[in-house]
């Protein structure tokens, strides 16, 4: 655990969020500014700064990150949905442990893809 990791806390418990499933090694939680009308964060337990180190470090956890995706998008009732990793500061990413933000009930492909 990294001791100024948000996110870190969160998989911890010391700071609350909306938890919508786990496992042994993810934790998938509502993000606090949703973009799209399903929004959830799915992390490792383990810190990595980014996806594409986590897949280098427990490329296992990497994957279970993304199966549970479609966990967590079957839970809130969608089939299709997209999966964004901002990966680095310049590509907009603002908070450094490895996340998946699975969005779902709007296409954002469309916006930028
Ligand atoms: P961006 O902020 O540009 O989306 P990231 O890809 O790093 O960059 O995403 C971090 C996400 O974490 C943001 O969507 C933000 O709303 C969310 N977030 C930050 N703090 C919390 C928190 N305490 N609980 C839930 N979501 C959070």
């Amino acid at each position: 655990m990294a001791s100024d990791c948000v996110f870190c806390k969160i998989a911890a418990g010391e700071i609350p969020a909306e938890i919508v499933a786990e496992s042994d090694q993810t934790v998938a939680f509502r993000d606090i500014n949703p973009k799209a009308p399903v929004h959830v964060l799915v992390i490792p337990r383990e810190h990595q700064p980014d996806i594409a180190s986590l897949a280098a470090a427990s490329p296992a956890v990497a994957a279970e990150v993304l199966e549970q995706t479609r966990v967590v998008a079957r839970q809130e009732s969608y089939e299709d949905y997209n999966i964004v990793f901002n990966t680095g500061a310049e590509a907009g990413q603002t908070v450094f442990h490895a996340h998946a933000h699975v969005l779902a009930g709007v296409d954002v492909s469309k916006l930028f893809l």
